[in-house]
């Protein structure tokens, strides 16, 4: 299979591009990435000089360079986004941008080149908050953050392009990732190397909201599945089956870095915070066989022996964008 690969170089992009190429030989992969401040080359080092990849520097949202790109593809995968909610609280244009006009050039592309896949890669963030219970695909979206409505403009852009155009869409809804290479922004590696550097952490407000944590190898593989046997027009969740409050998530940092609670700082709320969420994956295991592999302890452990192995990639990276 011949993979357009969006956000190639971020996070969840470069661990999904360096699975493949080390488990499938059957599969070429190019990489369509502008490399904005979260997008790393050294992430894709490891399969730099693998003879199924090829990388071109270019924005989605520009549909010459997408045109050109999608030729040859059979399959995209679509990664690229603005990803960080405190950013789109700053300010919005760039997420709408990126996710809602550069969701739709691919779309648009896709159906010219008549790929034959095309996976949109989203988030139980577009559902809103949940007091109790978990959500459904079919539940409605309820977005309170720039980045999540923008995120849920663009799965219904990729759904809408599947029911009005037939393109065989299909669209993951996943729960928060963590693992190595994440940009030190996010929670987990943002209070790790803080944590690393002997430097106090930020808790937002009480600290009592819940998230469910995967490890971004579990995600990958889960996109793999959907990506293979997914059913066309149809929404997959994936989640981990591990919620915890971000205080607990701090308590279990704290004590992997040999610290105590006097490392925290806490600090007001953010801005429309949700409270809780939660994602029923009934679905994704039930249709594709689906199974998280890797234990949200052992896998938090592993992370931070990841960052403590290596501050040659995230020391620069943080002190560009000033991460206090
Ligand atoms: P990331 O910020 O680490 O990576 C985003 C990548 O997209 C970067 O390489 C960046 O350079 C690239 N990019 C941004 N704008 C671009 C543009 N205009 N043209 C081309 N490339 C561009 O993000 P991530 O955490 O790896 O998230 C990847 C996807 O997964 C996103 O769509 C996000 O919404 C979704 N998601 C993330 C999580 C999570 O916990 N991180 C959970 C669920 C879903």
């Amino acid at each position: 299979m011949r993979i357009l690969v969006t956000g190639g170089a971020g996070f969840i992009g470069s661990e999904f591009v360096r699975s493949v190429l080390s488990t499938d030989s059957e599969s070429r992969i190019t990489v369509l990435d502008n490399f904005t401040y979260s997008g790393v080359e050294e992430n894709l080092a490891p399969v730099a000089h693998h003879p199924g990849y090829a990388c071109v520097r270019g924005d989605i949202c520009d549909v010459e360079t997408v045109d050109a790109v999608m030729s040859g593809h059979d399959a995209v995968v679509h990664f690229a986004a603005e990803s960080h909610v405190d950013r789109s609280i700053d300010g919005a244009a760039p997420f709408v941008r990126t996710n809602v006009m550069g969701t739709q050039v691919l779309l648009d592309a896709a159906r010219r080149h008549g790929v034959g896949r095309f996976v949109h890669v989203s988030t139980d963030e577009v559902y809103g908050s949940i007091g109790t219970g978990s959500w459904t695909e079919e539940s409605p979206l309820d977005p309170n953050s720039p980045y999540a409505a923008s995120k849920a403009g663009s799965d219904l852009l990729a759904l809408a392009c599947h029911r009005t155009h037939g393109l065989d869409v299909v669209v993951t809804r996943c729960s928060n990732n963590y693992g190595s290479h994440q940009f030190p922004e996010k929670v987990v590696p943002l209070f790790t190397t803080h944590l690393l550097e002997g430097k106090r952490v930020p808790l937002y407000g009480d600290g009592g909201n819940v998230r469910d944590w995967l490890h971004v190898s579990d995600h990958c593989h889960a996109i793999e599945l959907v990506l293979r046997g997914g059913r066309a027009g149809e929404v997959y969740h994936i989640g981990g089956g591990s919620e915890i409050t971000n205080k607990e998530l701090t308590g279990m940092l704290l004590e992997a870095t040999g610290h105590g609670w006097d490392m925290v700082r806490q600090v007001p709320d953010r801005k429309g915070h949700d409270r809780r969420y939660s994602l029923d994956i009934t679905k994704i295991q039930r249709e594709l066989g689906y199974r998280p592999q890797i234990s949200f302890a052992d896998g938090l452990a592993a992370t931070v022996d990841w960052y403590r192995d290596n501050r040659a990639w995230w020391e620069p990276l943080k002190s560009r964008a000033a991460l206090s």
